[in-house]
């Protein structure tokens, strides 16, 4: 592993909303901030400290909005909802145009992206790209009616109806990219949205709120932010008629739990144990790169990242050695600073769980391969760490590490191997590696969790593919004709004979070809 210190990649932010200084030594980052309500600025009752993860000092004060003013946006929303419904033309149009202001914007969103998150400048710009292909894509997806029947004996035809406000609510990780998820297909489906990023991470969506207020008409698109309650208040706020989660597992619940007394629609987005499984005929020198960075990337802290690594017994010591090096070589330090790969990890709570996971670990009896522990330096900047001469039943293995620490795991039998990483009780995704594509295909088959890639980690992180967990990974999908969907409920007319002003052809599938332009599918990595 190489670190990096200090020293600016270049100029202070700019654009026409920037402004703030940033942390010490950073690029300037979006620092003064307000609320978006209604189509207008609305400053905190109270505020929030965002701390620089790369320093781990507070360099702004983000807003935090009480009950009332959660009232209030919530009522904005519900205000905007009616006209909003009506013009489809006018949503996709929005949408495209929110993209362009976005796109705009993008060397000083991704620059107070890497300020407060902590992920290499070079990351940050992809994900801001990432959400605005997002916008792109269901700027472009149909949601036709479905014409069942239209026949002498009558006409019947079901419509997706969007369901009203929807409460969206993001986690730390991938703030900007995971937020955009939620709202680009609740707007296009006809919704209005509330909007709450995490507390560690609330200025870059805070910005993108500012960005979008002479975009998109006032109270269709609320952003507040403060401390966890209010995502509880946002949650069970009797208004809002779906709750678009990510988060972890047990917050998850809380919101599901939250949702009961209104019969809330609710899709939930949660953690993951997700396993690479190495077959014993895959060359750990071709495959060890993808498999590092499908672990390593953003720090590990993705909710679909490698937790665990199940490796055949005769490619063991050559793969230990593959990925040794690779955490050996990988550049850590701030996220501003030019060929850094690996910046810090966003909180102290997170810090200090690898931390706590790594030392387990050793305890139980791991070697370490590559890395160990924290970098002695100030901010929350760890290690890679390989770890091997691991089993199930140790908790780095067994639970949710989320940082830059992976687990190495010895099987004789692929069978144990399959059997060992659907033993959780997690299901988000899994890759299997092998030179077989047809043996890989049929292990990967057997695996239980919602997106499984050969000789990929990840890969199918794209718009138009949904994206959910099985089990404590999640409820419902998002992404793709089946995450706009998600935002709607059907609706069956039936009527003697076809109205006039109705469709009389059953419609093609819903379109879901992503857009021309933009960045590759799979640039963003939540
Ligand atoms: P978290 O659950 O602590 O917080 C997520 C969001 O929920 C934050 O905005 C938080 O303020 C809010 N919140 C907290 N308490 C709440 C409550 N009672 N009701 C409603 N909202 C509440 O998660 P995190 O630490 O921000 O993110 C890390 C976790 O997210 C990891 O477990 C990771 O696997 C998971 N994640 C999952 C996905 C996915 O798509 N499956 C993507 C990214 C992250």
């Amino acid at each position: 592993m190489t670190t990096t210190t200090e020293s600016a990649a270049g100029g202070p932010g700019t654009g026409a909303a920037a402004r703030g200084t940033g942390a010490p030594g950073a690029l300037a980052a979006l620092t003064e901030l307000s609320m978006t309500v209604g189509g207008a600025a609305l400053a905190g009752a109270g505020g929030l400290e965002v701390i620089d993860p790369a320093t781990a000092e507070a360099f702004a004060t983000a807003p935090a909005a009480d009950r009332d003013q959660l009232d209030t946006a919530m009522a904005a929303a519900q205000g905007a909802f009616d006209a909003w419904r009506r013009d489809d033309d006018a949503r996709r149009a929005a949408l495209l145009a929110a993209a362009d202001v976005l796109a705009a914007a993008l060397p000083t969103l991704a620059t107070t992206l890497t300020a407060e998150q902590g992920k290499p400048l070079a990351e940050a710009r992809a994900e801001i790209a990432g959400a605005c292909l997002w916008l792109r894509y269901y700027a472009g997806v149909e949601l036709r009616p479905e014409v069942v029947q239209d026949d002498s004996r009558g006409y019947a035809r079901i419509t997706r109806n969007p369901l009203g406000v929807v409460a969206a609510i993001a986690p730390w990780n991938f703030p900007v990219a995971l937020g955009l998820w939620k709202v680009a297909p609740a707007l296009r489906a006809g919704n209005t949205v509330v909007l709450k990023p995490s507390p560690d991470t609330p200025l870059t969506t805070l910005a993108v709120g500012e960005l979008l207020r002479p975009v998109l008409p006032a109270g269709v698109f609320n952003v507040v932010s403060g401390p966890d309650p209010l995502g509880a208040w946002l949650a069970a706020h009797p208004l809002a008629r779906r709750v678009s989660f990510t988060g972890a597992t047990a917050t998850g619940r809380k919101v599901l739990a939250a949702s009961v007394d209104d019969l809330k629609r609710v899709s939930l987005e949660l953690g993951g144990n997700d396993p690479a499984i190495v077959l014993p005929d895959a060359d750990p020198a071709r495959i060890a790169e993808g498999l590092f960075w499908g672990a390593f990337r953003n720090n590990g802290q993705f909710c679909l990242a490698v937790k665990r690594v199940y490796v055949h017994r005769r490619r063991h010591a050559e793969l230990v050695e593959a990925l040794a090096a690779l955490a050996g070589a990988a550049v850590v330090g701030p996220g501003h600073v030019d060929g850094v790969q690996l910046g810090p990890l966003t909180n102290v709570r997170q810090f200090r769980r690898v931390t706590e996971l790594v030392g387990d670990a050793v305890h139980h009896g791991a070697t370490v391969a590559a890395g160990g522990g924290p970098l002695d330096r100030p901010g929350y900047f760890h290690e890679p760490t390989v770890l091997t001469g691991v089993e199930d039943g140790v908790r780095i293995v067994d639970e949710e590490q989320f940082g830059p620490a992976l687990p190495i795991v010895v099987y004789d039998d692929v069978d144990d191997a399959v059997a060992r990483a659907n033993g959780t009780s997690f299901g988000l995704t899994a890759s299997v590696w092998s030179s077989d594509l047809d043996h890989a295909t049929a292990v990967a088959a057997r695996l239980d969790c919602g997106q499984v890639c050969v000789n990929a980690h990840g890969a199918g992180l794209r718009p138009d593919l949904p994206f959910g967990g099985h089990r404590w990974s999640g409820l419902g999908v998002e992404n793709g004709r089946w995450g706009l969907e998600s935002f709607t409920e059907p609706q069956v007319l039936v009527t003697p004979a076809r109205p006039a002003a109705n469709p009389g052809t059953p419609p093609a599938a819903p379109g879901d070809e992503p857009p021309a332009g933009g960045s590759a599918p799979g640039e963003t990595a939540p």
